[in-house]
């Protein structure tokens, strides 16, 4: 199966100027950490990923539907990504990362993805 590239998405260019506007430095196509997380802030220790809505299954999103053709096939699917992105951000945990996911919805609200990542690097300012 060939590898799907995430490298420079809109969504992910999206989390990348709402960082540079807040004045946080980042790192994108970070190798290295479980999960090869999109962006890195290393200065909190903060990956964060990017996450499409329908692959990931963004829950209660209209962008997260289920195609009613092979419905069995795609719900297998599902859970696999499901269960590959919360081993990600276990294995994460397990190194000291506390991980951030952003969704695809979210990227298309400039204010509102300032207004989420602002709040979740606040928080881990604290910690
Ligand atoms: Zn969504």
């Amino acid at each position: 199966m060939s590898k799907v590239r995430h490298e420079g998405t809109t969504p992910e260019l999206a989390v990348c100027s709402a960082l540079d506007k807040l004045g946080v430095s980042f790192e994108t196509s970070v190798r290295g950490l479980p999960g090869t997380p999109d962006i890195l802030v290393r200065a909190l220790n903060v990956p964060i990923f990017v996450h499409g809505c329908f692959w990931h299954r963004h829950a209660s999103c209209r962008l997260a539907s289920t195609p009613t053709r092979n419905a069995s096939y795609w719900q297998r699917k599902f859970s696999e990504n499901i269960a590959r992105d919360e081993r990600k951000i276990q294995d994460l945990v397990r190194l000291g990362y506390q991980s951030i996911t952003i969704w695809q919805c979210q990227t298309k609200q400039p204010e509102y993805l300032l207004e989420i990542l602002r709040d979740a690097l606040s928080r881990k300012d604290e910690n």
